[in-house]
């Protein structure tokens, strides 16, 4: 396959990068850099720097290139920044993804794979989350992958564009080689803060609320090996090639772990006592988040494979062992 990547300097970006090329596919990557890391990109496959929102240059790109599809993830994806700066999200996320689209059409690209997420699901009771489970967002993050996903549906019947949707829930890890992981400016994910302790920068690690209605009153949530979440975009992207209709798929383990439970596997992957102290709620956190998988597994064919929450944490820890400052210094 020959393949665009948007957003392929990223952390799910560039594995599903590093993934595609040990395939055997052809990898072109676009990426702005706003977030992205040029480090994190092999050097010798072609990569443009430009703003999905930059119509002119985005159409150049795919002038050049002829492709069999799409993949992409290029996003802001700071839920509590899109709840402060709505329109920083609307701006990048739909109004870019509107202006590729627009590009995918006047240029013939017929297959498009979306990075969607679990925050379009919202507040939910009933657990696991399946993909015909309402939808009613809690933040401008998840509301902007939504109306992402809607217009695909839209554009679709109107236009020969074919998409799947995958809505991701805690994805985590890195790759096995340890060379590329998850390196944000700002970051407010669970295993990268929590392995800041062990690695001394910072002190102890804040378990947001302790008293929620479940088994150990911290939050449920359901992590996703980095490796297995870009193995179901190829896969997604090859079922649309097949000839697949238009979809959305839920990418979970079927597993829940606590707050608690993932401090206590990284202790024992670690072997650091990884202080903890009690905070209070994060606004905007659902108690509990387990994603049924079944349709992706059925369609698909998708077999999720490092479901270890242990091997999950270790992988990650090798990662920011290596790079405690990211890809700084690289
Ligand atoms: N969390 C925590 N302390 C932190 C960061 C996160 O207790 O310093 C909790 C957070 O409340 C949530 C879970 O860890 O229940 C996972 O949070 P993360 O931001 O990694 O992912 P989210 O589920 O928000 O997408």
């Amino acid at each position: 396959m020959k393949i665009i990547v948007v957003g392929g300097a990223g952390y799910i970006g560039s594995h599903a990068v590093k993934q595609l090329i040990e395939n055997g596919d052809e990898v072109i990557v676009i990426d702005s850099l706003e977030t992205g890391h040029r480090e994190s990109v092999p050097q010798n496959i072609p990569f443009y720097q430009v703003d999905i929102r930059n119509k002119e240059a985005l159409k150049a790109v795919f002038e050049k290139e002829t492709v069999d599809g799409v993949i992409h993830f290029a996003a802001n994806s700071l839920v509590g920044e899109s709840m402060t700066n709505p329109l920083k999200y609307y701006n990048n996320n739909v109004t870019g993804t509107e202006t590729l689209l627009e590009v995918l059409i006047e240029t013939g690209v017929k297959n498009i794979v979306f990075s969607s997420t679990a925050a379009t699901y919202g507040e939910v009771t009933e657990m696991p989350i399946l993909e015909s489970t309402p939808t009613s967002p809690t933040n401008t993050y998840g509301e902007t992958k939504l109306a992402i996903e809607k217009m695909l549906k839209w554009t679709h019947k109107a236009h020969d564009l074919n998409y799947v949707c995958l809505r991701y829930f805690n994805v985590a890890g890195a790759d096995a080689s340890g060379t590329i992981g998850e390196a944000h400016t700002t970051e407010t994910h669970l295993i990268p803060l929590i392995l800041q302790v062990p690695l001394g920068q910072r002190p102890h690690i804040t378990v947001f609320g302790t008293d929620y209605p479940t088994k150990d009153g911290t939050c449920i949530r359901d992590y996703i090996h980095i490796t297995d979440l870009v193995n179901a975009h190829i896969l997604a992207l090859q079922y649309l090639m097949n000839g697949g209709e238009s979809n959305i798929f839920n990418l979970g383990s079927n597993t829940g772990y606590s707050v608690l439970e993932m401090i206590e596997a990284a202790r024992a992957v670690t072997g650091h006592p990884i202080p903890m102290e009690i905070g209070e709620r994060r606004a905007g956190d659902p108690a509990l988040l387990i994603a049924s998988s079944e349709k992706a597994k059925k369609v698909l064919g998708w077999t999720p494979q490092y479901t270890d929450i242990k091997y999950i944490i270790a992988s990650a820890w090798k990662w920011h062992q290596s790079h405690p400052n990211g890809y700084k210094g690289e």
